[in-house]
């Protein structure tokens, strides 16, 4: 479900569901440039992911790559600077045999996973503010309030190279959440959480946490994806071989955290114009 929310007139946010692969991008750069990069990221992805017969974990990296370029031409052949767009999404991937579930981000676009009744965030934020917690300057409840939270510090169509974060997940099922930071950023964790709860039915759930988002100032778009992973995936504590092997591949190829600090503030400020961030001033650009 997404919805435009109560203040902007363009819904930047796109989806994609199908049984393999559910995502959600969250885009920008304003002037038709936020919308086109979003729905290129979810309308790419889709499509590559659809004609092939079985996904492995080590297509996702260059296909991510593959989208990253194309946005950038895109960008370019238009003259749409700083246009870009977070992602995150679910994948169901062949694993020797067996079949995972590969979790991967870029930007702050999250994925929450419910486990017996209780929410987790898996997916952390490429965000100035996440970076301000990690380096223990603010807390999390800070970093909601504070005046460039929706800064990302990656984003597909941005820089020639990206790279994403994997999560290999091995429940044998659970209830997954894809949403934009106009759902995480404005309710409450624990509303999520009980929403999730609540509606055994994924549509209901995600319209539901809409709802709540829409109770709110709702400032920016609002995009919920709920997704219920039913099939049988190796159990955790199975250590067979194919499933060492997948996530010591989730682990080689998920970026590594650390970035200089000057380096993410000066990317940070370069499209604000000088003027007071908002919703639309989330863009990164080198
Ligand atoms: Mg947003």
């Amino acid at each position: 479900m997404t919805h435009v929310g109560a203040v902007r007139t363009v819904n930047e946010d796109s989806y994609f569901t199908s049984d393999r692969l559910c995502l959600v991008a969250d885009g920008m750069g304003g002037h038709e440039a936020g919308e086109v990069a979003s729905g290129l990221a979810t309308e790419l992805l889709g499509e590559a992911v659809a004609a092939r017969e079985e996904l492995a974990l080590l297509d996702l990296e260059p296909l991510i790559s593959s989208v990253n370029r194309s946005i950038r031409a895109y960008g370019a052949d238009h003259e749409a600077t700083g246009m870009g767009t977070t992602v995150v999404g679910v994948a169901v991937i062949a694993n020797g045999g067996t079949y995972s579930a590969v979790v991967f981000n870029v930007g702050d676009s999250r994925c929450y996973r419910l486990v017996e009744g209780r929410i987790e965030q898996l997916t952390t934020d490429h965000s100035h503010v996440q970076e301000l917690v990690d380096a223990g300057e603010i807390s999390m409840t800070e970093a909601r309030s504070h005046p460039l939270r929706n800064v990302v510090t990656r984003a597909l169509g941005v820089d020639a190279e990206v790279r994403a974060d994997y999560f290999v997940l091995d429940d044998v099922s659970c209830r997954l959440l894809l949403c934009s930071d106009g759902l995480s950023g404005d309710v409450g964790l624990d509303v999520i959480e009980a929403t999730l709860v609540d509606h055994t039915a994924p549509s209901v759930a995600a319209q539901r946490l809409i709802d709540a988002a829409l109770d709110g100032a709702a400032r920016d778009n609002i995009t919920a994806v709920v997704v219920d992973l039913e099939f049988a995936m190796a159990h955790p504590d199975d250590d067979t071989v194919p499933n060492q092997q997948v996530r010591s591949i989730a682990a080689e190829i998920t970026a590594p955290r650390s970035r200089a600090a000057a380096d993410v503030v000066r990317r940070a400020f370069v499209d604000l114009d000088g003027s007071e961030p908002d919703r639309a001033g989330k863009a990164v650009s080198t």
